[in-house]
């Protein structure tokens, strides 16, 4: 059984008054709207919701990657973009912890964690999805300076952030494929840095989903982080910790979403009674309460073990899978309970069921999870 300590337990409290009170109002304008309000974004600095994991000498509160989890599920609970919105401006934070010099925490993260800064990592181009190793954007080495050129697409705040964490190729000539990559931070402001927005997403529609062209953008050596070679192995080891997040918001949409339900079928009367009277309406709060569950208790085992440093992969791999899988059930059949209503936006639960989907595809796709999952039981 897994039990959380008084102190998570007040965090998580204090993550849901905060969307309660300051998400919940706002969030269907902001979908709308495709915008987001960085009010937001200062509020949950000032609260200390940012980059929790981080250290405090850092700028972070020392805690772990469970307390970020609960954050992240408590947020989505009200609305997945916002809190895409709210936790993509550290993304990336977890891998300068990981492998920064200690220049670059010191430099990076206490912006980051105070809410001065948002970030980004920028890995997918428009050939290169699940094949991270088919990226070519290139950092050629100019006397003391990396010059980068190349197309990234799908990035979250292209065009919001401060700098970027930027998968290129800098070894082309390395004998295997995968050391052939490094990770490289760009900040924005740089000649050459240009972003554009993709509109019109199905899901996370306030949150910044981006373009961006590097033409020529020169950078000093000293913006290298970790080594030359690594960069493919370091951005695995980023998605390690970063699937959680995502897992969190699957744990959340569906939470969410199973409240609408209950809320729904407790006031719809159709045959004379309300629709909660129904044993087949009851079976399916009951499914979707139970895959809920599961999902969470999931996500707080998997966080924890990350926390005692316990990397185990294919158990992240599956914790994303799954929450997301059970985001996609559950907002699926909220919907479905919700007959005509569901698919009208003022009964604010259709965002639930487009917010899910996103879920199974971005940090990975379900598919490439089950391969991670897949190939290392059977030793492939
Ligand atoms: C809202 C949003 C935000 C994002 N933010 C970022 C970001 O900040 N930074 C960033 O770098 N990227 C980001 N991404 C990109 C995301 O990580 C990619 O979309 C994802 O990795 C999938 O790549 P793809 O879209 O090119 O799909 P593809 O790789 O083209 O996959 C298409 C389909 O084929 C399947 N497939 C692919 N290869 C295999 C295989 N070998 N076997 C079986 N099936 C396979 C996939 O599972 C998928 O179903 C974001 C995406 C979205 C939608």
């Amino acid at each position: 059984m897994f039990e959380l300590t008084s102190e998570q337990k007040d965090i998580k409290k204090a993550a849901r008054e905060f969307a309660e009170g300051e998400l919940k109002e706002i969030a269907r304008e902001l979908d709308e709207k495709q915008h987001f309000d960085e009010k937001l974004w200062e509020k949950a600095a000032e609260l200390g919701f940012l980059a929790v994991f981080i250290d405090e000498e850092y700028g972070g509160a020392g805690l772990g990657y469970l307390e970020h989890s609960l954050i992240c599920e408590e947020l989505a609970r009200i609305d997945c973009g916002i809190a895409h919105s709210i936790t993509s401006t550290f993304f990336g934070t977890q891998l300068i912890k990981l492998i920064g010099s200690e220049e670059q925490k010191q430099k990076y993260l206490p912006m980051v964690c105070g809410g001065k800064a948002k970030m980004g990592v920028a890995i997918t181009e428009p050939d290169a999805g699940s094949d991270v190793s088919s990226i070519k954007t290139m950092a050629k080495k100019d006397g003391e300076d990396y010059i980068i050129s190349g197309n990234k697409t799908f990035i979250t705040n292209a065009n919001r952030a401060d700098f970027l964490i930027v998968l290129c190729i800098t070894n082309p000539e390395a004998k295997k494929k995968y050391d052939r990559f490094s990770t490289i931070i760009v900040e924005t402001n740089r000649p050459g840095y240009e972003a554009s927005k993709l509109m019109n997403k199905l899901s996370i529609r306030c949150s910044d989903t981006g373009e961006v062209t590097f033409n020529d953008v020169r950078v000093p050596k000293e913006n290298l982080l970790g080594k030359e070679g690594k960069g493919f192995y370091n951005i695995m080891e980023f998605l390690n910790r970063s699937r959680l997040e995502a897992a969190g918001f699957g744990v959340g949409t569906a939470q969410g979403a199973l409240e609408k339900a209950i809320d729904h079928v407790r006031k719809r009367k159709q045959f004379g009674a309300p629709l909660a009277d129904s044993p087949v309406v009851q079976t399916k709060i009951a499914e979707m309460a139970t895959l809920v569950e599961a999902a969470r208790c999931f996500l707080y085992s998997t966080s924890a073990r990350v926390d005692r440093g316990e990397m185990d992969h294919e158990i992240i791999a599956m914790t994303k899978w799954y929450a997301a899988e059970v985001a996609v059930k559950v907002s699926d059949e909220a919907l479905q309970l919700h007959g005509g209503y569901g698919i009208l936006e003022e009964y604010d639960v259709a965002h639930y069921w487009r917010d899910a989907k996103v879920i199974e595809i971005f940090e990975g796709t379900k598919e490439v999870e089950k391969l991670i999952i897949g190939k290392r039981l059977l030793g492939r």
